[in-house]
């Protein structure tokens, strides 16, 4: 089973994918993630790309291409990859086709979470993540508390491109290159649309809800 989780900063697509990474095994694919590690690690690829993720916009696809096939290559994570914040723009949904097809998986089904506007701004300027364990919090909706969270306030942090200016250049960027994926996989029937302004438990129902349901309906074909 290959996911793809979808939707625009901040929709929840972090604290979803926790939870099936948990739940369903699976191994997750945050470009984003990958891309903050070569940054923290100071890497040659860190140096190279800190400036266009402060600043919002995308990383060149050549280079996220390169990170997945890697991935897609390993045979270990074979079909039980969750990609989240991935693909950007019609671009790499194509080079994902191509590059599962060549290493005989598929994907499984699109998972998007549509949330209005003015909640997703809320979302991304409290956002708060702990370094240590991964979970995400919110100053606004669920700050970290010595009841819901052991590792302490020292790991929380924020992110660099969590600021005003540079989530305006993100919307803009997911609106114009973004969005548009979602026809491709509609065309292939493997677009699931999810609220995603509801609970978060309720949503991660919803999500095992049509997981379950591929799932049956995989078995019920072989
Ligand atoms: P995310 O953690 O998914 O919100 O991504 C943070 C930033 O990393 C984005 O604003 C982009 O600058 C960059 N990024 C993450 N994933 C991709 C991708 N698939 N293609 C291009 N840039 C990406």
């Amino acid at each position: 089973m290959n996911i793809i989780l979808f939707g625009p900063p901040g929709a929840g697509k972090g604290t979803q994918s926790n939870n099936l990474v948990k739940d369903f095994n699976l191994f997750k694919v945050s470009t984003g993630e990958l891309l903050r590690k070569e940054i923290n690690d100071g890497t040659n690829l860190g140096n190279e790309i800190k400036s266009t993720i402060d600043k919002g916009s995308l990383v060149s696809d050549n280079i996220i291409n390169d990170l997945i096939e890697n991935i897609i290559l390993d045979k270990k994570i074979n079909n039980r990859l969750l990609f989240d914040g991935y693909p950007r723009n019609l671009n790499q949904a194509k080079n994902l086709s191509k590059v599962l097809n060549k290493n005989n998986q598929k994907l499984s089904c699109v998972l998007s979470l549509t949330v209005n506007k003015d909640s997703l701004i809320k979302r991304v300027l409290g956002r708060q993540t702990c370094s240590k364990c991964g979970k995400i919090f919110n100053e606004f909706y669920e700050p970290a508390t010595s009841d819901n969270h052991n590792c302490g306030q020292k790991f929380l942090h924020k992110r660099s491109d969590d600021n005003e200016k540079a989530i305006t250049n993100r919307f803009e960027t997911y609106s114009r290159d973004t969005l548009p994926i979602l026809d491709f996989y509609k065309e292939q029937n493997l677009l699931h649309q999810i609220n995603g302004n509801a609970k978060i438990d309720d949503i991660y129902k919803e999500i095992r809800a049509i997981i379950s349901s591929i799932d049956t309906w995989h078995y019920e074909l072989s």
